[in-house]
């Protein structure tokens, strides 16, 4: 494999996520091609897009009724969006409580927190029944301030979680006690929350996708939904069938910004990950040897995590390069966004800098006004979607999936009755406003996240353009 010591040259780019190549050189996650869907067919329910969203539909439909003949379509490769890219970082919305009971109240807020928070266990319990090694580790989600405009921005979370009578379930750290957990330089002091965990992200999609087939849904792969007919009977048309089927589920992702119905609620960032070649002796000097899954306190946060064979894996997210209207190819690479994460990691753990990267790659997020994601159904009452996760949809999906199961089955339960089903989601400013606002507010944001990891403070104007979403009611971007 191709290696680049950092800051010498661009990470390699090969192609697909590390993960996922991991995963595929791996029988048990490779398997049988799925060929593409070739003629027209019928089936109970059609779900578009093969990644955690839809295969979770697809496991939970399948849970409800094994009879259900449920018909998967997906692009590309099960697991080839950011479902197998991602930073793998398994956490619910504890770590959200501060956003949520503005905008939910603190019943909605806490319903929301306690309908994700299993998720965690049972997607390390399905890992085991269903025979699926995706690295699950239990390490705990623990969030650090690397620099002094950074230090008590978990203040709010910790009380808001205290409002919900849920401060048990996270820590405020020291400095000393987060340098004991990890040892950053940098490092001034944190919060954490031990329930989080980790998984291989590519696993986990591919397991589930092998998981499927045994279960009898079909998995048609290279398969692009070119087009959609409601009705009655929907119809989702592919270049060489189509399926016709009495319920349709979406989940498309960031791909879902070309529909026209989900534009005003959507807008796409970039998030962009490098890993290192195996360094274990570091790690462990670093005492980083207990699988926590760190986070810093920036609006486009950097995540990082570490691998059985001691690597670290390290992500920005929340970027946007030019206008960014549709998903196009800078969002599986960008020389100059894999750098600056290989460059970050360097500056994070200075004893890093003599380690080859092994790989980097991005992935497109979609971003929803509130931070949280959306599920519903469309009129006539037959096609379901869950959109929107904006960076955080690991666990979520897997509740997601329970949703939109009930969803398609026309059920009602306490699941469907969440505050992000069935609502209205905050929409987007129209174009040609939002894109154009968007790149300004988020290069205000960049600029002043970078202005404070030197220790400054950014200017007003910075300030003020970096803070116009939050004070425009969207849940993204710094409060001050
Ligand atoms: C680099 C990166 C790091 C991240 N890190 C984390 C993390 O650590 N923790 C976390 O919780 N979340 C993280 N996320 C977010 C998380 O990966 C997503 O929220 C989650 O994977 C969403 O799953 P999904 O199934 O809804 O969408 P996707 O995984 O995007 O799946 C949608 C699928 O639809 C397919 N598709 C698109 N158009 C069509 C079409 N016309 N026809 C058929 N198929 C189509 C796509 O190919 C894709 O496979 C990260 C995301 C990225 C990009």
């Amino acid at each position: 494999m191709t290696v680049a010591p950092l800051r010498s040259a661009a990470p390699p780019n090969l192609g697909r996520s590390w993960w996922l190549r991991e995963a595929l050189a791996l029988p048990e996650f490779d398997g049988e091609p799925a060929p593409p869907l070739a003629g027209d067919t019928t089936a109970d329910v059609v779900i578009l897009g093969g990644g955690y969203t839809g295969m979770w539909t697809a496991w939970f439909l399948k849970e409800r009724d094994p009879g259900i003949d449920v018909v998967l379509l997906e692009q590309d490769i099960c697991g080839g969006g950011p479902s197998g890219r991602n930073g793998g970082f398994l956490d619910g919305w504890l770590g959200h409580a501060g956003d949520l009971i503005p905008t939910f109240g603190e019943a909605g807020a806490k319903a929301l927190i306690d309908a994700v928070a299993p998720s965690v266990d049972e997607i390390e319990a399905w890992c085991d029944v269903n025979g699926v090694d995706a690295w699950f580790r239990r390490g705990g989600d623990l969030a650090v301030a690397t620099n002094q405009a950074q230090v008590e921005r978990w203040t709010s979370t910790i009380e808001a979680a205290g409002r919900l009578g849920l401060a048990d379930r996270m820590v405020e750290l020291s400095a000393d006690e987060v340098r004991a957990r990890c040892d950053g330089p940098s490092f001034l002091g944190g919060m954490f929350i031990p329930e989080g965990a980790t998984v291989q992200p590519a696993r986990l999609a591919r397991g589930l996708r092998r998981a499927l087939m045994e279960r009898g849904v079909r998995i048609y792969e290279g398969s692009p939904v070119t087009r959609f007919g409601t009705g009655r009977r929907t119809v989702a048309e592919t270049p060489h069938g189509s399926v016709g089927a009495g319920e349709a589920v979406i989940g498309l992702g960031a791909w879902a910004t070309t529909w026209r119905r989900f534009r005003p609620y959507l807008t796409i960032r970039g998030s962009y990950m490098v890993v290192t070649e195996p360094a274990p002796d570091l790690l462990e000097a670093l005492n980083w040897t207990g699988g926590e899954a760190v986070r810093d306190l920036r609006s486009s946060i950097h995540y990082l995590r570490t691998t059985p064979d001691g690597r670290i894996a390290i992500g920005l997210g929340g970027v946007q390069r030019g206008l960014s209207r549709r998903v196009g190819p800078s969002f599986a690479f960008d020389e100059g966004f894999v750098r600056r994460v290989a460059d970050d990691l360097v500056d994070l753990f200075p004893t890093f800098r003599d380690v080859p990267v092994a790989a980097g790659w991005g992935g497109p997020i979609n971003v929803s006004g509130r931070n949280l994601p959306f599920f519903g159904t469309a009129a006539p009452g037959n096609v379901h979607h869950g959109l929107g996760y904006t960076g955080n949809g690991v666990a979520p999906s897997h509740l997601g999936g329970k949703i939109l199961a009930a969803l398609a089955t026309h059920d009602d339960d306490e699941l469907t009755r969440l505050p992000i089903v069935g609502r209205t989601p905050k929409r987007f400013p129209p174009e040609p406003i939002r894109s154009p606002g968007m790149l300004v507010a988020n290069t205000a944001i960049r600029h002043k996240d970078n202005t404070e990891a030197t220790g400054g403070s950014a200017g007003p104007l910075t300030s003020l353009t970096a803070t116009t979403p939050r004070r425009l009611g969207y849940t993204l971007g710094p409060r001050r």
